[in-house]
């Protein structure tokens, strides 16, 4: 354990005035909880809104109401490189999981992947916008429809992303919100569920009707987790639960034993000043996204980011030259307290519980994530001057590249560029990007 500023990888604090808030709604007071529910819902403009244990709760929620209704369908497509949980959900609800290829440049499906997997059997499609970077959710869509699936937005890392003005998470059949804490907002862990579409809405109302609502053991326990962490997240304490393995901060697993529970109303007293809260950690996080991306092209402009000009930057995922500069990275930010992740240790197919029902899918794209991909924090706590050593960092690793006469071939693309989603919502010319995240936050 090394004491030293240390950065998480992402951070959605939970203000004093929203602990007050649970502490209030965990001695009986549901006023603030009846509020924020209320809040949600004019947000959202749903005629279905609930908060459940956790995102993945709400995804096994949403496929269970799903497949309720279509018993034929069992197969679910997600992307082959996203976060355990994800599959961990899809057989919690008895479902295939089916592995869909991705693109490096956009972290989305590849859509001529896309298109050969869904098939009569197909039940959803899940549109993942990972990092907060929007989803080529009108391409699923009208893939999905077409063979008579559905698509499911899993927004998790991207509440409060818009795309063409319209709420992310709420532009499919039926999406969800990860509560967690390395998400865009926290309550200590948790999920939203949302549908606009009175079919699915009146499924999941059946469905959740037979959901227990969480003890108030657990809502307690969980408001203790995050005065905790309120705490401990701070860069200059935050190397002491870094270094504490047990605690497993930051790994990803496969695991079907969650619960799957409404959320109490203390835990929900949590979100207090959920909107504005939301609205600041991402405004912040696009600004230093973009201060990032403008650094990178000054000192590695071989680096390639990928950053769609409609993202919310949870993280910021950067593309290097190969997986030794990779690991060489996070060896360094390690050292040094960066905050710099791999996000996921592998694809999906790799999942070793997953070994055997999942077989023959071409996750090159995906793979090539693994090899080459860091996300960079761009939370609040990340200070200018580790914006820089993190772009001179990855710039002396180039550097060294060029000087030990390493071939300094990046996917054959020779600048940093910023690269969009094929919405056509960014472009992926040098520099536009840029301006265009610039822009989003004046
Ligand atoms: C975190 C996450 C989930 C699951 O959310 P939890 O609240 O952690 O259960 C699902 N999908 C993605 C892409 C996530 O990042």
């Amino acid at each position: 354990m090394k004491v030293q500023t240390t950065l998480p990888p992402t951070a959605a604090p939970i203000p004093a005035a929203a602990l007050a808030a649970g502490l209030r709604g965990l001695l009986g007071a549901s006023g603030d909880a009846a509020t924020i529910r209320r809040e949600l819902q004019t947000w959202l403009q749903a005629d279905y809104v609930d908060l459940v244990s956790s995102g993945k709760a709400a995804l096994a929620i949403i496929l269970g109401a799903l497949a309720s209704a279509a018993p034929k369908r069992r197969r679910v497509i997600i992307p082959a490189y996203t976060c355990y949980s994800v599959p961990s959900a899809v057989v919690k609800a008895g479902l295939d999981v089916v592995p869909c290829d991705v693109d490096p440049l956009t972290l989305d499906f590849r859509p001529d992947v896309l298109e050969r997997l869904v098939d009569q059997q197909t039940l959803a499609v899940l549109a993942t916008h990972l990092f907060g970077n929007p989803s080529a959710i009108d391409r699923a869509v009208t893939v999905a429809h077409a063979r008579g699936a559905l698509v499911i937005e899993d927004a998790a890392q991207a509440m409060g992303a818009e795309s063409n003005g319209r709420v992310i998470g709420t532009i499919g059949d039926v999406g969800f919100f990860s509560l967690g804490r390395g998400k865009n907002l926290s309550c200590g862990g948790g999920g939203v569920i949302v549908s606009r579409q009175p079919k699915v809405s009146e499924l999941l109302g059946r469905f959740a009707a037979s959901l227990e609502t969480e003890s108030w053991t657990t809502a307690a326990q969980v408001w203790a987790e995050s005065f905790v962490t309120s705490v401990l997240i701070h860069p200059g304490v935050y190397w002491l639960p870094a270094g504490l393995p047990f605690l497993g901060l930051g790994e990803t697993k496969f695991y079907t034993d969650f619960p799957v529970t409404r959320m109490a109303d203390a835990r929900v007293s949590l979100l207090a000043g959920w909107r504005s809260r939301l609205e600041e950690d991402n405004r912040i996080r696009r600004g230093h996204a973009a201060e990032l991306i403008q650094l990178l092209r000054q000192h590695a402009p071989e680096s390639q980011v990928v950053m769609g000009a409609n993202s919310i930057g949870l993280r910021l995922p950067v593309l290097l030259k190969d997986r030794a500069m990779k690991q060489a990275l996070l060896r360094i930010g390690s050292e040094r307290g960066l905050g710099i992740s791999q996000a996921y240790p592998g694809t999906i197919p790799d999942v070793k519980e997953l070994q055997g029902r999942v077989s023959g899918v071409a996750d090159a794209g995906a793979r090539a994530v693994v090899e080459r991909m860091v996300t960079l924090p761009t939370h609040r706590y990340v200070t200018r001057a580790q914006r820089l050593a993190i772009a001179e960092s990855i710039g002396q690793l180039y550097a060294e590249g060029r000087r030990q006469g390493v071939a300094n071939d990046v996917g054959g693309l020779g600048t940093t560029r910023t690269v969009g989603k094929a919405s056509g919502a960014a472009s992926s010319k040098p520099g536009d990007g840029v301006a265009k995240v610039g822009a989003l936050h004046g």
